[in-house]
């Protein structure tokens, strides 16, 4: 039996592997994909490039130190997991059968892609999933939102103070929140609800955004950055019938990355607690280390 098995091979999931291999813990790591979903740097045309420390490269460093540990690792989805007495049971898609006294879930969440022309094409060359990350390169520049739930309000808000402009493109109407109004009254905000985005286009870099507009004009809007913000959905499917979530299916977790349920811990996407690689980093090894104090009181 392990002393503790982590479902996710993302930043959390590595991390919180490679603490709890540090802290000496009988550990597994099971990952249906390893590295979990990407990051990349940003590469934009008349930037001036920044000498950052990006989640990507510290999560580089866990990797490799889990990466010649074969047998602490299994590339495998977990497709149940069940607490018995004082332990849990899970099983694999490959038949794999393993107990653990506690557990990490690390699973990430599904993002929704815009699925337009010139997206895949445009990613990292000013197309962006993350704000936190990238919105310092769009200094004076006018950028674009798209998406409507709070992080997109969350993006623009943070955007507004750094970019010359920013544009707002709903694909709903908006619910009135204290969030909204602030958006509504700061001066290089434009928001446009109920639009359809077409293209993100531009040579080497994005140049503009092409969006159906609610009255049915096609309009081009020239912008140096689009940050997609549209809703995504915690993979919090194995454990949700027992561990608490929210209304959207995030685990909730306490400031030790503690479930409800004594022994199972979360951190990541999964999680209610941000969504940038730096900050699960962090999460990730609190995760383990919370682990490691509650085997020891055991
Ligand atoms: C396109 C894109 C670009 C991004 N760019 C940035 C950026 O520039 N900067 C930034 O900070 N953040 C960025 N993000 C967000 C960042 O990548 C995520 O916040 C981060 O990867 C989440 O880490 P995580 O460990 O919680 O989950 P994930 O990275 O999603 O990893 C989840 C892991 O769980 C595994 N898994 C899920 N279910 C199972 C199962 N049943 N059994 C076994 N394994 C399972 C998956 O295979 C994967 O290994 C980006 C996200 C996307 C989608």
């Amino acid at each position: 039996m392990y002393d503790l098995i982590i479902i996710g091979g993302g930043p959390a999931g590595i991390t919180a592997a490679a603490t709890a291999i540090n802290q000496r813990l009988e550990t597994l790591i099971i990952a249906a994909q390893w590295g979990g979903q990407t990051t990349y740097a940003m590469q934009v045309e008349d930037m001036e490039g920044r000498e950052t420390i990006t989640g990507e490269t510290l999560l580089d460093a866990f990797r490799r130190q889990l990466d010649y540990l074969d047998f602490v690792r299994d590339f495998d989805t977990v497709t149940e997991v069940t607490p018995v007495e004082d332990h849990f049971v899970l099983e694999t898609v490959q038949g794999h059968h393993y107990e653990g006294r506690s557990l990490v879930i690390a699973t990430g969440a599904k993002p929704q892609r815009l699925d337009v022309l010139g997206e895949k094409r445009l990613a990292g060359r000013g197309l962006s999933y993350s704000v936190d990350t990238h919105a310092g390169l769009f200094l004076g520049k006018d950028v674009a939102v798209v998406g409507q739930g709070r992080r997109a309000q969350w993006a623009v808000a943070s955007l507004a103070h750094k970019a010359h402009r920013v544009y707002l493109l709903a694909y709903e109407p908006l619910v009135t929140t204290p969030l909204v109004s602030k958006l509504d009254q700061m001066e290089n905000v434009q928001v446009i609800k109920d639009a359809r985005v077409q293209e993100v286009g531009g040579d080497a870099s994005v140049e503009y955004i092409v969006a159906a507009m609610p009255d049915g004009e096609v309009r081009e809007i020239p912008v140096k950055g689009v940050f997609v913000k549209l809703a995504r959905t915690p993979n919090s499917g194995l454990v949700r019938e027992w561990v608490n979530c929210d209304s959207r299916g995030h685990i909730i977790v306490d400031s030790y990355c503690a479930t409800n349920w004594p022994g199972v811990f979360a951190a990541g996407d999964v999680t209610h607690v941000s969504e940038q690689v730096l900050v699960h980093i962090g999460e990730g090894a609190k995760s383990a280390i919370s682990a490691c104090h509650y085997l020891l009181m055991r």
